[in-house]
């Protein structure tokens, strides 16, 4: 599996994946005689709007089939409670409900609420689930997307902010205090559900495995003959597959990118990350790659870092021991990669990519 080869199916998809792991080794020769050698297996699955990639290594193909479909139900377990696009999940449900009354919470969904809040004052509001007026107002729920006008997104800006929310964690309630709240977990959800179709593995006893969600990712273990997973992360200019490399084992990994999903309006692109505070698409960074535990922690923080821009960022980043940042601002010709001092040694720019990126460690 290359990545050139990666690069171009991905190419067909509306939403590619934003890092990817660069599978370069080749399996050892089988001993004559032996058992075959471990090798990575890999299963691709549509899920959650978007694909998933499932490698496992194994000696024995089959016998890890099951184990990529458990992930593929997990997803699918998660998607249907957590979407924004059915009417038919959880989250629509409460969407429909919490406005008029105080409303019993399934406790997955509670878990990523909960989540969800308490990110929400570690970044002084940066993350915010109730922005979902202001996607759809974009049209990045649903379409069309479009550049609103000032008038539009002040009518809908007394409607967002997580103090709206009333979320009673030991009674698994839930209430907003406008009728008109809605939220959109789109920013977390994923990273929950690459943590469950984890913990899921990890029950099962697997131990060198990588689940990839487009752009959230969690490494068990190792590839066959090498020490650390090589995640390359995807160049927010697409020239190449990816500008950079992390080593990671039995970490999580998540990029968000406002070349995502955006709108290109009078020379201007608008992505889908939004500030809650001013509800305009944020400016000032172009790729935030978080590395954690889990899946769950990273993307609960790419979402905000991005929010915050670059030097407010690095600050959280460094602040919080709990996970590590890269952040890429955009420069004239030559972009500035910043990478958090604890991921030194890990992260490598690749030669191709080094006329187009400066690091800067902080
Ligand atoms: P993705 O992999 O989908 O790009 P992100 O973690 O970057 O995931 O989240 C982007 C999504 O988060 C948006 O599509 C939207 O649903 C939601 N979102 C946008 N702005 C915010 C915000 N300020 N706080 C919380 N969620 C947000
Ligand atoms: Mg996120």
């Amino acid at each position: 599996m290359t990545s050139p080869h990666r690069r171009r199916s991905a190419r067909t998809l509306a939403r590619v994946a934003a890092i990817l792991p660069v599978l370069a080794l080749l399996p050892a020769a089988a001993g004559r005689g032996a058992d075959p050698p471990p090798r990575s297996v890999a299963w691709s699955m549509r899920t959650m709007g978007t694909y998933a990639n499932v490698t496992i290594v194994t000696a024995d193909s089959a016998a890890a089939a099951p184990l990529a479909m458990l992930a593929q139900r997990t997803l699918a377990r998660v998607d249907s409670l957590m979407s924004n696009w059915t009417t038919t999940s959880e989250v629509a449900r409460l969407n429909r409900e919490a406005g008029a009354a105080t409303v019993r919470i399934q406790p997955e969904v509670a878990r990523v609420l909960d989540r969800s809040l308490s990110t929400w004052r570690a970044t002084g509001g940066a993350f915010d689930i109730t922005v979902e007026p202001l996607v759809r107002l974009w049209g990045f729920l649903g379409g069309p997307r479009r550049v609103p006008s000032a008038a539009e997104i002040d009518s809908v800006l007394p409607r967002v902010g997580a103090r709206h929310v009333q979320f009673d964690r030991s009674a698994g309630t839930l209430r907003y205090d406008r009728s008109d709240v809605r939220i959109d977990l789109g920013g977390i959800a994923k990273g929950y559900g690459v943590e469950a179709a984890a913990d899921s593995f990890a029950a099962h006893g697997v131990r060198d495995a990588l689940i990839d969600l487009s752009g959230n990712m969690h490494a068990f273990g190792h590839p066959p003959g090498a020490p650390y997973w090589r995640i390359g992360i995807r160049d927010p200019h697409d020239k190449l597959a990816y500008f950079a490399r992390l080593a990671l084992s039995n970490q999580s990994i998540s990029t968000s990118g406002q070349y995502e999903q955006f709108i290109a309006a009078d020379g201007r692109t608008y992505g889908h990350i939004l500030d809650p505070q001013t509800g305009w698409p944020v400016q000032g960074l172009i790729s935030v790659t978080v590395v954690a535990a889990s899946a769950f922690d990273t993307d609960a923080w790419d979402t905000p870092l991005f929010v915050m821009g670059p030097a407010r960022a690095r600050a959280l980043a460094k602040a919080n021991d709990s996970f590590g940042a890269i952040l890429v601002s955009p420069g004239a010709g030559v972009d500035t990669v910043w990478v958090e001092e604890a991921l030194r040694d890990r992260f490598e720019l690749i030669p191709e990519a080094q006329s187009r990126f400066v690091v800067r460690w902080f």
